[in-house]
């Protein structure tokens, strides 16, 4: 079992607990993605403490902050929400998000450059901190797998062969997820070293199934955001895996990337929801606690720690 990297060091995987394996605590978004959309400014360390704080009183230890280096990842602005909140393991990135975010320098800076630079954040610290990535990071746009998209994969891939690092990809609306794997994979990725993001945004049984069959992990993280379709449709394709004993290939987050999704700057649903009223609702609509401890515990350990 590998040890599993987070802001304050490396720690055993049955150190975990309850992870919520997608989420963004404190980022600087770039100046032109903020003047098209100003909800993207989520960057009050001591706002994003009083969040992380309900999330751990509703039993959250180990959350994987998600924002990527083209998406504004900050880590000094991370380390310190870990320094108000030393009851959280939490982990960082490296790696890209998607090409629509990436500015010019990435497509003009050769390939090996890039992959150098993210195997120094995992290998020896982020920007001069110390504080080393424990997640590699690539993904595409909507329905698209263009050489800009491919490019990003790519780098995830030798990235993570270079230094066995789990891979969590953006999928845009949860399009080019089984694309992503095959792609990945034809460098030598294993599947189960690959986690697919958002694919609850697209609630598509029979594209899931497909998905696990590879072995690659299915990412959840839309429950509460009803603007994505109501959580029934996300609870029916979870229970279609469940019953298929397919469900030990779900990890669950909340990707809450907007402060409009946070209570501490006067949003919702809150960065408890998954832990309280989605796992409530489970619970009342018939699923096993053995199910939910597989989305929470038990399969984000064996994603994180590479134990398949
Ligand atoms: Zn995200």
């Amino acid at each position: 079992m590998a040890d599993v990297m987070t802001v304050r060091g490396a720690i055993s995987g049955d150190r975990l607990g309850v992870v919520d394996y997608h989420e963004h605590l404190a980022f600087d978004a770039p100046a032109w993605l903020l003047r098209e959309d100003r909800d993207f400014r989520l960057d009050d360390p001591e706002k994003s403490a009083i969040e992380l704080q309900s999330w751990v009183q509703a039993g959250g230890k180990t959350i994987i902050e998600m924002s990527a280096i083209d998406f504004g990842r900050h880590i000094q602005k991370v380390a310190r929400v870990a320094d108000l909140v030393p009851e959280a393991h939490i982990v960082v990135i490296t790696g890209y998000n998607k090409p629509y975010y990436c500015d010019r320098s990435v497509w003009q800076t050769p390939e090996d450059d890039l992959i150098r630079a993210c195997i120094r954040d995992i290998v020896e610290g982020i920007d001069g901190t110390g504080i080393r990535a424990g997640i590699m990071k690539g993904g595409t746009g909507y329905n698209t797998f263009t050489d800009k998209d491919r490019k990003l994969l790519r780098i995830a891939a030798k990235v993570q062969l270079e230094t066995s690092v789990p891979i969590i990809t953006h999928t845009e609306a949860g399009t080019m997820g089984y694309e992503q794997v095959e792609y990945l994979c034809s460098f030598g990725v294993k599947p189960e070293h690959i986690c697919l993001s958002h694919m609850d945004r697209n609630p598509d049984f029979w594209e899931h199934r497909r998905i696990v069959a590879t072995g690659a992990y299915l990412g959840y993280d839309c429950p509460g955001k009803i603007k994505y379709g109501p959580d029934e449709l996300r609870i029916d394709v979870l229970r279609k895996l469940a019953d298929e004993g397919l469900d030990h290939r779900i990890l669950l987050g909340n990707d809450l990337g907007r402060p409009s999704y946070w209570r501490s700057y006067g949003g919702g649903p809150g960065l408890d929801f998954v832990l309280t009223k989605f796992m409530a609702r489970l619970r009342a609509q018939g699923f096993l606690q053995q199910t939910l401890d597989n989305l929470l515990i038990h399969n984000p350990r064996r994603f994180l720690t590479l134990e398949g």
